[in-house]
């Protein structure tokens, strides 16, 4: 008896069946466990925290907590951060601020609809 997969010659009561396929022992393995997929997500939030965390000191209260509200609730409309900042300030300074961020590449904008979306840099 030969493996379905690799072809090697299977000894009597050693086969393994997954999924009608008739398997070595070896090939089973992989075919139970398959190469795990990485994940670009948990590399990314890692990263994000330790660019936040590293370098916060340089950044004024503002813009630190413009950060931090784009962190917890997400990319939103320079409105809604606006608002959620809860600062008595014009749109325009916010988006002076919003714009030494970027530089910094801590955060970007992306068009969503006719809308565009602040969000931290990805
Ligand atoms: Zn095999």
């Amino acid at each position: 008896m030969n493996c379905d997969k690799c072809a090697a010659t299977i000894v009597a009561g050693d086969e393994r069946i997954h999924q009608n396929q008739t398997f070595c022992e070896d090939c089973y393995m992989v075919a139970l466990s398959p190469l795990k997929t990485c994940d670009p997500w948990a590399v990314h939030s890692a990263k994000n925290f330790e660019r936040l965390a590293g370098d916060k000191k340089q950044l004024t209260p503002l813009q630190a907590e413009i950060l931090e509200k784009l962190k917890v609730h997400g990319a939103m409309e320079p409105v809604t951060l606006l608002a959620k900042l809860g600062v008595n300030m014009q749109l325009a300074d916010l988006q002076r601020d919003f714009s030494i961020l970027r530089h910094m590449e801590k955060v970007g904008a992306e068009k969503q609809g006719g809308t565009i979306l602040w969000r931290l840099w990805a």
